[in-house]
């Protein structure tokens, strides 16, 4: 309840009650009064009649009391009066007039008992005030009763009815009463016009607080209280004033601030306390967000957080995350709408041959079909019944682009994820150095599992794949076979060449090896002109006809050197594993010793490993 109905209503209250009491206060004083009032005036003509009666008597008048009684009626402020007579004198001196018989009970009452009664009643349709008085014989004083009435001493005679009217009392206790109230109402109103006049500045500032408050709540702190007065109410006003600068220049420094982190600047409408918060909340979120991707294992595992949060913290449900190829001229796509390694769903073809084509990765910068449709090819109204618009973030690594995260959305969700749209940048932001991490160790690591010149895996791959390799080839009972490869007289092309000559036939040479072979094999080059094939899922059979192909493919290869052509033979040897030895090593080493057997009997030759062999070897040394 506000305090101005407040204040009117304890002024009601107040007053009402007021009025009330004053009012019974009054009217009872007034009924005492004149009930007493009344009382003695009744008393007063009683005596008078008694006076009256016994002059009457004493001068032989008594026959003439009722004119006396008339006259007495007459009297202003006294209805009417009448003598009854007591049982005593009727006996003495018969029963005298009529209206001298007790009318009633009450009268009948007295003259039995010798007692007064007084009492208002009802007279046509008037308060009257009835008093009874009896009339008493005493021997006091000359003359007295007992001369001529022969009773005792204080037998009742006689009573007084005497009726006294109360209308015009009654009239004047209600006008009476009607001042008093209305005084009081006036009083009150006044005093509620000075009150008011002293609470309006508190009512003022109540209502100023409020407003304020209310204000600061939907995040605009510029609101000010008016100052009225410089008392407590004047305090409160310059202390709401005080905090609500504060929360101005430190909530607007913060909120700026915060915005500048996401990248984002303050809109002028909404609740900026409220999105402030949000903007904080979303940088914890970011920051907790890049500390579990800094834990994650490779690439692949950060790809797919990122898809997580994308699916279950902000409801993408159609999205796909592209890389762009080390080689800078292609995109791949990595994730699309959580699947990883899916193939383009929502992409132009064109930009997995052409990473230019991809308009995010082309600019650097945001692709935002909802503001500017048409953006995208892809994205076109081509009159499909379910319209999607997107937008598209680069995720920049060093100062290129090296993701694009692409978002596909509802048409009618559109502004909702455009709002979205800079809590996502700060994921894409944090995510950025963590994916660049991540890739240049893949990098570096990948480098240092391959041959610079050739771009083959080199040895030091193989011994790290040599126990997994074994391991997965055991659980699935299955066979591989390692061929090792060594061309024919190659020193004599360094010698003769030169060893740039030497150079590219090993190049044209892995570039026949890496044409022989399925991209699930393993070509390794295992030193200077020697190079370790490892066929999985394949039996020495089978690559017996593979090594046969190469050898067939090498020598009949014309590698063009400045001016000659040359053609050289390869030499093979062929194990398999596990028929011939179980354990990695031992299959390389046999597929060694086949190829020595094959430079044994003549070079350009294929030799499937026997165990004796191995025996000759052994014999050797
Ligand atoms: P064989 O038929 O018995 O194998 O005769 P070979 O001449 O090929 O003999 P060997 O395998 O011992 O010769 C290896 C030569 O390969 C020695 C070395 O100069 C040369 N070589 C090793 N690595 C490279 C390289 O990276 N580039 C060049 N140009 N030559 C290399
Ligand atoms: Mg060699
Ligand atoms: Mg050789």
């Amino acid at each position: 309840m506000r305090l101005h109905t407040k204040t009117l209503l304890f002024f009601f209250i107040l007053t009402g009650s007021l009025v009330l009491v004053l009012s019974a206060i009054s009217l009872y004083s007034f009924q005492q009064f004149s009930l007493y009032t009344a009382e003695r005036h009744a008393r007063s003509v009683a005596e008078s009649v008694k006076v009256g009666l016994t002059e009457s008597m004493v001068n032989g008048t008594i026959a003439k009391r009722a004119e006396f009684l008339e006259r007495l009626a007459h009297v202003p402020g006294i209805e009417g009066v009448r003598v009854v007579r007591g049982a005593a004198v009727t006996k003495q001196f018969g029963a005298g007039f009529d209206y001298e018989r007790p009318e009633d009970g009450p009268e009948t009452q007295v003259l039995t008992h010798g007692e007064a009664i007084f009492k208002v009643v009802e007279k046509n349709g008037a308060p009257v005030f009835r008093a009874i008085i009896p009339y008493t014989a005493g021997n006091q004083g000359l003359p007295h009763c007992m001369q001529c009435h022969e009773v005792s001493n204080g037998t009742v005679l006689g009573a007084i009815s005497i009726d006294i009217p109360q209308s015009e009392v009654k009239r004047q206790a209600i006008f009476a009463t009607t001042i008093i109230s209305l005084s009081v109402l006036l009083v009150a109103l006044l005093m509620l016009l000075v009150l008011r006049r002293q609470l309006r500045p508190l009512m003022e500032t109540a209502d100023a607080v409020s407003h304020v408050v209310t204000r600061a709540l939907k995040g605009s702190f510029s609101g000010r209280v008016k100052q009225h007065s410089s008392d407590e109410i004047g305090d409160i006003a310059g202390n709401v004033n005080r905090l609500m600068e504060f929360l101005d220049d430190h909530l607007t420094t913060i909120g700026r601030r915060v915005g500048d982190l996401m990248g984002q600047h303050q809109q002028s409408t909404g609740n900026q306390l409220v999105a402030t918060t949000e903007m904080v909340e979303s940088l914890v979120e970011a920051s907790q967000f890049k500390q579990a991707i800094e834990e994650d294992q490779n690439k692949q595992d950060v790809y797919l957080r990122l898809a997580k949060m994308l699916s279950d913290k902000y409801d993408f449900r159609y999205f796909s995350i592209y890389e762009v190829a080390s080689s800078k001229n292609h995109m791949l796509p990595i994730v699309v709408d959580g699947q990883i390694n899916a193939p383009c769903r929502w992409c132009d073809q064109q930009i997995l041959i052409d990473s230019g084509a991809c308009r995010a990765k082309r600019t650097g910068h945001e692709v935002n079909a909802v503001d500017f449709p048409d953006l995208c090819t892809m994205f076109r109204d081509d009159g499909k019944e379910e319209k999607h618009t997107h937008i598209c973030l680069p995720i920049i690594q060093s100062g290129a682009v090296g993701c694009v995260v692409q978002m596909v959305i509802p048409a009618e969700q559109a502004q909702l994820a455009r709002l979205l749209v800079p809590y996502i940048a700060v994921y894409l932001r944090e995510t950025a150095p963590v994916l660049e991490g991540k890739r240049l160790m893949e990098h570096l690591r990948e480098s240092s599992l391959r041959d610079a010149m050739t771009g083959l895996y080199n040895r030091r791959f193989l011994e790290e794949y040599a126990t997994p390799l074994v391991a997965t080839n055991q659980r699935r009972q299955s066979v591989f076979t390692v061929l090792m490869l060594d061309l024919d007289y190659f020193k004599q092309v360094n010698d003769t060449f030169g060893h740039e000559a030497g150079d590219k036939v090993l190049k044209t040479l892995a570039e026949i090896l890496l044409k022989s072979v399925r991209s699930s094999d393993m070509l390794v080059r295992y030193g200077g002109e020697e190079f370790v094939i490892v066929l999985v899922d394949t039996s020495a059979e089978m690559a017996l006809n593979v090594a046969e192909k190469i050898r067939a493919k090498v020598e009949e290869t014309k590698i063009s050197l400045p001016g000659t052509v040359l053609q050289k033979t390869i030499s093979i040897g062929v194990a398999e594993f596990p028929t011939d030895a179980d354990t990695f090593w031992q299959v390389i080493k046999y597929a060694d010793v086949a190829l020595y057997e094959a430079k044994d009997r003549g070079r350009n030759r294929v030799e499937r490993f026997t165990p004796d062999m191995w025996k000759e070897t052994s014999e050797r040394y």
